[in-house]
């Protein structure tokens, strides 16, 4: 069975027992999540996010940057969300290897590209907060809150 068929048919069996299609665009419980792409993460178990709740905002490293902040403006602006929750991770792959390693092994054209490795997660949560804290475009009253997520026990814990 190819990925696409093992996607298709586990979407045929949600669909089949879906009852949530009338939900209103703006997260309900009004809060963003950001966090890594790390498979091990399913931040709906962890947090209890059900459907129309939340936005969650997911990339390498669960970092906030120009792009994440892009979305975050979109959140609370347009969509109404009033706090973001940033959660890092133990054992983050970000945490394996550095630019120089990486435009080394993909050459010349990856040499422009900061692929944003860090080496201490607590201090890339903190990091994030702070961005978040201090966007211009977000208004004070945005909060900010980061985690780190424990791989080994599936438990938040604040930084
Ligand atoms: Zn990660």
């Amino acid at each position: 069975m190819s990925v696409i068929d093992e996607v298709t048919s586990a979407n045929d069996q949600y669909a089949d027992g879906f009852t949530k299609g009338d939900l209103p665009m703006p997260p309900g419980r009004r809060f963003a999540v950001v966090t890594c792409m790390d498979a091990r993460l399913d931040p709906a178990k962890f947090l209890g996010l059900e459907e129309g709740d939340a936005h969650v905002i997911r990339n390498a490293g669960g970092l906030v940057n120009d792009e994440t902040i892009r979305s975050l403006v979109i959140s609370h602006h347009l969509l109404g969300t009033q706090e973001a929750i940033v959660i890092g991770h133990t054992d983050c792959g970000m945490l394996t290897f550095t630019n120089d390693d990486l435009h080394g092994k993909l050459g010349p054209e990856s040499e422009s590209i900061d692929f944003q490795p860090f080496p201490d997660v607590d201090a890339r949560v903190r990091q994030s907060v702070a961005t978040i804290q201090s966007a211009p475009l977000l208004p004070d009253s945005y909060a900010a809150t980061g985690f780190v997520y424990d791989v080994t026990t599936g438990k938040l814990n604040a930084v």
